[in-house]
């Protein structure tokens, strides 16, 4: 137990916090205490749950370090969150700075999508490559590009965002103020509102993905047009970038179907080259942001 570190980590997304208290081994780790709580609508709010959760585990929780992983655009310089398109007011924050102020803990900062990186890096799938693309499909979907195994950042810490590359020419209204993005094609939210403008009914994206894999037609008709516009970004990926891997995960590929049909298409439509790219699930799942956000 003695070299056992034990961090407390957040994931915070669009819909909901994570947290949990990390234990990294030799071995590998564990999560303890694991939660689950709605993200608040404003930023007021945010902060207050963030800094009573940290409050809380520390009455009842040993740890050395809290990492936080958040579902938006860091400025690494000056330690400012430059944009979080799914959690409202959070733009221009220093939230390191602000939750040192209120109760005097140092907390570690990272977009989400990195943690996730970090974690599938050391204890995932892609631990032997070099060239690697992420792709995080949840609420909206963030990604990470690691050449020779050290991230890209790029010139001002967008490189990545392939969730806002631009599929549909004035297509559906972004959050970033752009229309088109592929976010508005392939996320959780997508479909759930491709399902809505089909059917005039609201229904779970999760509900959805399984509905489809059953093989419901209904459903079936959503997934299928979502894939293609996920097969559509991953041509482009493979086209631009040419990674050895691309890793997906989030909670829109927790069914393997939408990824399945997706590959299918952009083996083929991709350069010829480019069809050798490997496209893999990410068996972490979940977690691996609120790990990657341990590994701070
Ligand atoms: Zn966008």
């Amino acid at each position: 137990m003695k070299n056992n570190k034990r961090v407390l980590a957040f994931d915070i997304g669009g819909t909901k916090i994570a947290s949990g208290i990390i234990e990294f081994s030799q071995k590998g780790y564990k999560i303890f205490d694991y939660q689950k709580n709605i993200t608040p609508k404003n930023k007021k709010d945010v902060i207050q749950k963030l800094v009573e959760l940290i409050v809380d585990y520390k009455k009842d929780n040993n740890f050395e370090k809290i990492g936080i992983g958040i579902a938006g655009q860091i400025d690494y310089k000056n330690d400012k969150i430059i944009h979080t398109p799914n959690i409202n007011g959070f733009d221009n924050l220093n939230l390191k700075k602000k939750i040192k102020e209120m109760i005097g803990e140092d907390v570690e900062i990272e977009n989400d999508v990195k943690c996730f990186a970090l974690a599938e890096n050391v204890f995932g799938r892609v631990k032997n490559y070099h060239n690697i693309v992420y792709l995080a499909i949840g609420t909206g979907i963030g990604g990470a590009i690691e050449f020779d195994n050290k991230l890209y950042r790029g010139e001002n810490n967008i490189a990545g965002e392939f969730g806002h590359m631009i599929i549909v020419e004035n297509g559906k209204k972004c959050s970033c103020g752009n229309r088109g993005c592929l976010e508005q094609y392939v996320s959780g939210r997508a479909i759930e509102k491709l399902y809505f403008e089909f059917y005039g009914k609201r229904k779970k994206a999760k509900e959805i993905a399984i509905d489809s894999a059953k093989g419901i037609k209904k459903d079936k008709k959503v997934i299928k047009q979502t894939s293609h516009y996920f097969a559509i970004g991953l041509v482009n990926i493979i086209n631009t970038i040419n990674p050895e891997v691309i890793l997906v995960g989030g909670s829109v590929v927790k069914q393997d179907e939408i990824l399945q049909l997706a590959k299918k298409e952009a083996l083929k439509r991709a350069l010829i080259p480019g069809r050798k790219t490997k496209i893999l699930k990410s068996r972490l799942g979940n977690e691996a942001t609120l790990v990657g956000a341990g590994l701070l």
